[in-house]
């Protein structure tokens, strides 16, 4: 098997895949409000021009495969689209990020299509308060998704949460209780600002530690190490609790050491960190007939770019977010 480091030792075994820019929430966090521009439709890569691009990042090392957006079950013909990519040979892992509004209708087709690893996002139990972050008023249907993922076999399920202070950090608690009696993992993840203006996102960060801090009010939480801790996640168990909570802190403890991640925006962009804007336009040479060799050279050197680590204090990252979270994919 290939073996891609970059030039920090890094192993990089992983790409997420934005399918679309396309979102049926409008996250607080995630949307500018009014939307966000959207891309045209030729702009965006084509299942066929995904398969490929997947498939030469494969064949140099990559393993795992994350499919997000937007969102990525609102794009049309999804589930055959995982289906072919499951089929890929030297791919190990595929998943999805999704905001479960339509997996309720979704879930089973999702599951046969091979896909095997899902998570959603939820930031409250609240329908009210829901509407609130997400401007849709879709709790209960996504509350139902995650209920039919978990009836068709999908397991763990593993629920991301974005902690907002004043928004939802009084449901900390609540939300990781679900782990008491359900094998859910529920990931608590810092706040980023991106595209949100720096007052706004000072007011609404909420530290790892802190959360860390509300959950023990309940009980002291074990450590889990092992297998478990293939991720950015630290991992937590209340005795005796059926699920795990997860902290997911890029912010406070930045885990840059061991990233090994690019992503690919459904614009056919290679981005080689989350906070940075440094991007490769791998689309046009695609559409311009490179070869399979040219494609790899173009990801080994975005791939070779990678920065050794954020800083989203620094001058350079703070003015490198030139698009939403909802037009990246986290
Ligand atoms: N629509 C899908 C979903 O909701 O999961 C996939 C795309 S969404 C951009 C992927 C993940 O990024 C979600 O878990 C979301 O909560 C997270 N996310 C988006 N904006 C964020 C921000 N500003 N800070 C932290 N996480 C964020």
């Amino acid at each position: 098997m290939t073996l891609l480091i970059d030039r920090y030792q890094r192993p990089i075994d992983y790409l997420r895949v934005s399918i679309t820019d396309r979102c049926d929430l409008r996250c607080i966090y995630c949307t500018p409000l009014g939307g966000s521009p959207k891309l045209d439709h030729d702009d965006i890569l084509s299942y066929e021009e995904f398969l490929h691009l997947i498939q030469v990042a494969v064949d140099m090392g990559i393993t795992k495969v994350r499919l997000t957006g937007g969102e990525p079950l609102v794009r049309k013909g999804v589930t055959d689209f995982c289906s072919r990519l499951a089929a890929l040979p030297g791919l190990q892992s595929l998943s999805l990020t999704t905001n479960g509004v339509m997996l309720e209708e979704l879930a089973q087709d999702v599951y046969n299509a091979g896909i095997r690893r899902i998570n959603i996002s939820l930031d409250t139990l609240q329908p009210q308060k829901f509407l609130r972050i997400t401007r849709r008023d879709e709790f209960q249907r996504v509350w139902r998704g995650i209920e039919s993922a978990e009836n068709v076999g999908f397991s763990p399920i593993k629920i991301n949460v974005v902690v907002m202070r004043g928004i939802n950090d009084d449901e900390i608690l609540d939300l990781a209780k679900l782990t008491l009696d359900r094998s859910y993992h529920i990931r608590f993840i810092e706040f980023m600002g991106f595209n949100n203006d720096s007052e706004w996102v000072n007011q609404h960060y909420v530290s790892a530690d802190h959360i860390l801090n509300s959950l023990q009010t309940l009980a002291p939480l074990e450590q889990i190490t092992a297998q478990h801790t293939n991720g950015p996640a630290r991992h937590f168990r209340w005795p005796d609790a059926k699920g795990v909570v997860g902290i997911i802190s890029p912010i406070s403890h930045h885990f840059c050491p061991s990233c090994n991640r690019i992503r690919l925006t459904a614009d056919g962009k290679l981005r080689n960190c989350l906070f940075s804007d440094q991007e490769v336009d791998i689309k046009s040479p695609l559409r311009q007939g490179a070869t399979d060799a040219d494609l790899s050279q173009i990801l080994r050197a975005s791939i070779d770019n990678k920065p050794e680590k954020h800083c989203m204090q620094s001058d350079v990252f703070r003015k490198c977010q030139n698009r939403p979270m909802v037009a990246i994919g986290g």
